[in-house]
């Protein structure tokens, strides 16, 4: 995997906006947020945000942005439960993550719409990577984006690799909190696909030596912030919380969010503290968050699959209480 780098002096996003602002006019979408329609005295009542539910973006027509909206969403909830986890055990170490809660911090402030926070960030996306990340009326695949955001500059865990046959012994250093599916695992859980990467399991590789089969596990040495399953190419079901081991630890990371994808079109169900589910459709709900039940009464099986449109990726958190 390619290193990250980019720039992130001042100057360069301001270049970027204007850019944006002369090249790539974006629609004008008039502002839905339950936020933005109250009065300052409403907006200071705090119970009032909670129970209007998770902010939604609403998608851009012009500049496709139904991937950035879904994987916003979700990250947005995360980080407004715990912001200051977020910044510290996540955006610190990657700088797509870190220019996205400076924009979730204007949202909250309301010094911005969410549109123009995700507007301000899809600049320095495209210029990291054109051809992966296009304007105009073209879709972005979910595991390219989401690995930008899940991305860490420090190894976040290693996956520790033998031989069967003789002495090869090896450890990569894993720095992203994305994982990718690369079994056949029809019928599985997320849980079980977690617990086979985690424990002793047959490699794909070969040993360098002898040619024979490694086994191999991955070993997290501390709780991951977050947790990103790519389950798109299989029939996983997604379990409500996935729950790993770290030496004889115990540790549990919960699920916040799934993205789905349909017709070209992402969507997505975020879950709350309060485990209460919501779905959003940028084309859709615009601003906001649909409540749905309470993430007991939705099974690991029922999750697959949102209005027809399939789950791609599963996304834990740690951050949450
Ligand atoms: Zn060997």
């Amino acid at each position: 995997m390619e290193g990250i780098v980019i720039q992130t002096k001042k100057r360069k996003s301001d270049e970027a906006n204007d850019h944006i602002k002369h090249n790539q006019p974006y629609k004008k979408i008039k502002f839905t947020s339950p936020l933005s329609d109250k009065t300052d005295d409403e907006n200071n009542n705090n119970n009032n945000e909670f129970n209007a539910g998770p902010i939604g973006f609403t998608w851009d027509s012009q500049n496709y942005s139904c991937s950035y909206d879904a994987l916003f969403t979700i990250l947005f909830n995360i980080w407004s439960e715990t912001p200051i986890n977020f910044h510290a055990r996540l955006a610190r170490r990657n700088t797509f993550i870190a220019k996205l809660e400076e924009q979730f911090q204007n949202i909250k402030n309301k010094i911005c719409t969410p549109e123009a926070a995700r507007n301000s960030i899809r600049p320095l996306i495209h210029n990291y990577n054109s051809n992966n990340f296009p304007w105009g009326r073209i879709g972005v695949n979910m595991v390219n984006l989401s690995d930008l955001f899940f991305q860490n500059n420090r190894t976040v865990a290693f996956k520790n690799s033998k031989c069967t046959a003789c002495t090869f012994e090896k450890s990569d250093m894993i720095k992203s909190y994305l994982f990718k599916q690369i079994y056949q695992f029809e019928g599985t859980t997320t849980q079980k696909w977690f617990t086979f990467i985690t424990s002793d399991n047959p490699s794909p590789e070969i040993c360098n030596n002898c040619n024979q089969n490694l086994m191999s596990y991955t070993n997290f040495s501390k709780v991951p912030p977050v947790i990103a399953l790519d389950i798109y190419a299989q029939k996983t079901s997604i379990s409500h919380k996935l729950t790993f081991k770290i030496w004889d630890d115990v540790k549990v990371l919960k699920l916040a969010g799934i993205i789905y994808l349909g017709d070209g079109h992402f969507t997505a169900r975020i879950i709350d503290q309060n485990k209460n589910v919501w779905w959003h459709d940028g084309m859709k709900t615009y601003n906001r968050c649909e409540p749905e039940e309470n993430l007991k009464n939705i099974n690991a099986q029922k999750l697959k699959f949102l209005d027809r449109k399939k789950a791609c990726l599963a996304i834990y958190s740690a951050c949450t209480k």
